[in-house]
């Protein structure tokens, strides 16, 4: 497709942000236009599911302990139930099991979704938690568990697949998504309001606004649109620490084990939910050397070829190479015997797995802000950010949102993620999980 010399809206990448903004967007402005085609335009140096959408491990959960994420994966939810097939969702649920030291964290979450209606189910007790699993899969065999949050909602999502069915929402809203652009610069005028986006292919004058959402490549924009390496940050208790770095680089750690995915299926025959365990009991692996005696996790779900999922993420010290995205050959090596050790600690089909571990195209580079958590706010008066902090497919609803903040509305669920909270102090509390996005 031409890249036009003029567009209203231009949306910056073509993941699950990108997409998810333009097709909501477009889709409201021909409900007030009253039918006429919205002028919307979305660029992506690759193509559609080229970055962190088109790799990730595709799960959808609520477990968030901070209210604010909580609530808005509530909404995410929302739109991924509103059209599972278009989505390539698979509403399966998601289970999260702790140690002791985690218990508090998940009641306190539960007791949230109780209140803002989102169902799930808290089991408490180290017998309780493992007849829930047993019950679920007679092989259960994980040690030190203490706690279980069965959420009845979420569960995974095909991950192209569903990059794809937004795609086909945008082109029936009639949005171009143009191709091999790359964004280089943008320009603006006195008042800081971004007037052209450049491009390797040209300029684009920008008749209303401008949204970035460009997933782990959010350093390199926000340095293109001006803002610092570093910034001071307040703690709720109001001590300044100044000089953070707003961007780190962690590498995710995912794989998978190629067996008939049909093994993996619950008790009743149906598909299990998406799991995730953590513990502190020892983890050895299947001939019997120590992997590790300190607290560990790991998160797995079926798949089309197997069963695939995660570990904790590596901090990637640099900065990172990420063209071409995404880097492999980071994986920790020490990574494919942990995440086996760690299936067949949790149930016996698994045992003797470590050899059916496949190097698939799995894993990859996140950019985290300096508290973890997303930012989602106007960084110039006509350029709006969408920076996930790698929190993000299972979001596809925080474009709705942006759509109606572009659109002049106040976005209750968005606001917690304004960039002003670093320097107020309106941080989002911290969690005893060993995950930088728990
Ligand atoms: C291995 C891994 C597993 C994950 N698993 C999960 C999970 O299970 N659940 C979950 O919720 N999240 C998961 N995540 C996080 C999630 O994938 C990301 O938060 C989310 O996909 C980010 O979406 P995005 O649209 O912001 O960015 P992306 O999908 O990365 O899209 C950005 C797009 O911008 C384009 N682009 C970049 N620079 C430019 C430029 N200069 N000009 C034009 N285009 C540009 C890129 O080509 C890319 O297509 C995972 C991440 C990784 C890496």
């Amino acid at each position: 497709m031409q890249l036009p010399k003029r567009a209203a809206y231009v949306v910056v990448g073509a993941g699950i942000h990108g997409l998810s903004t333009a097709y909501h967007l477009a889709r409201e402005l021909r409900k007030r236009n009253a039918g006429t085609g919205a002028d919307v335009l979305v660029l992506d140096k690759a193509a559609p599911g080229a970055g962190a959408s088109g790799i990730a491990c595709g799960v959808v959960r609520n477990n968030y302990f901070q209210p604010a994420m909580s609530e808005l994966m509530q909404a995410c939810v929302e739109v991924w139930e509103s059209d599972p097939e278009a989505y390539a969702y698979n509403p399966v649920g998601y289970i999260a099991l702790g140690a002791a030291r985690q218990e508090a964290d998940l009641t306190a979450t539960y007791e949230r979704q109780e209140r803002i209606g989102y169902d799930s189910e808290l089991i408490v007790g180290a017998d309780a938690a493992d007849a829930h699993m047993k019950d679920l899969f007679p092989d259960w065999r994980a040690q030190g568990v203490t706690v279980c949050l069965h959420e009845h909602q979420g569960g995974f999502a095909f991950n192209m697949d569903s990059v794809r069915g937004l795609y086909e929402k945008c082109r029936s809203e009639d949005v171009s998504v143009v191709t091999g652009v790359e964004v280089t610069g943008f320009a603006d005028s006195t008042d800081g309001t971004i007037e052209r986006v450049e491009t390797t292919q040209g300029t684009i004058e920008v008749g209303e606004q401008v949204v970035i959402a460009p997933g782990p490549w959010a350093k390199r924009f926000w340095k293109m649109v001006g803002m610092p390496d570093t910034i001071d940050v307040r703690t709720p208790a109001g001590e300044v620490i100044p000089d953070q770095p707003m961007w780190t680089y962690w590498n995710l750690q995912e794989g998978e084990v190629s067996i008939d995915p049909l093994l993996f299926a619950k008790a009743d025959g149906f598909a299990p939910p998406v799991i995730h365990l953590d513990t502190d009991a020892p983890l050895f692996t299947d001939d019997g050397r120590l992997v590790t005696d300190e607290l560990w996790g790991i998160y797995f779900k079926r798949d089309r070829h197997g069963v695939q999922g995660g570990a904790s993420p590596l901090v990637v010290e640099d900065d990172v190479e990420l063209d071409p995205y995404p880097s492999t050959t980071d994986i920790d090596p020490a990574f494919p015997d942990m995440w086996c050790a760690a299936l067949s600690h949790s149930m016996s089909r698994f045992e003797g797995c470590r050899p059916l571990y496949k190097n698939a195209r799995s894993g990859g580079v996140g950019a985290f802000t300096v508290d973890n958590f997303p930012v989602f706010d106007y960084l110039r008066p006509n350029l709006y950010a969408v920076l996930d902090s790698n929190h993000g497919y299972k979001m596809i609803g925080v474009g709705k949102e942006v759509a109606a903040v572009l659109l002049g509305e106040h976005s209750r669920l968005l606001y917690p993620f304004r960039f002003e909270r670093f320097e107020t102090g309106d941080l989002h509390p911290v969690s005893s999980s060993p995950y930088p996005w728990s």
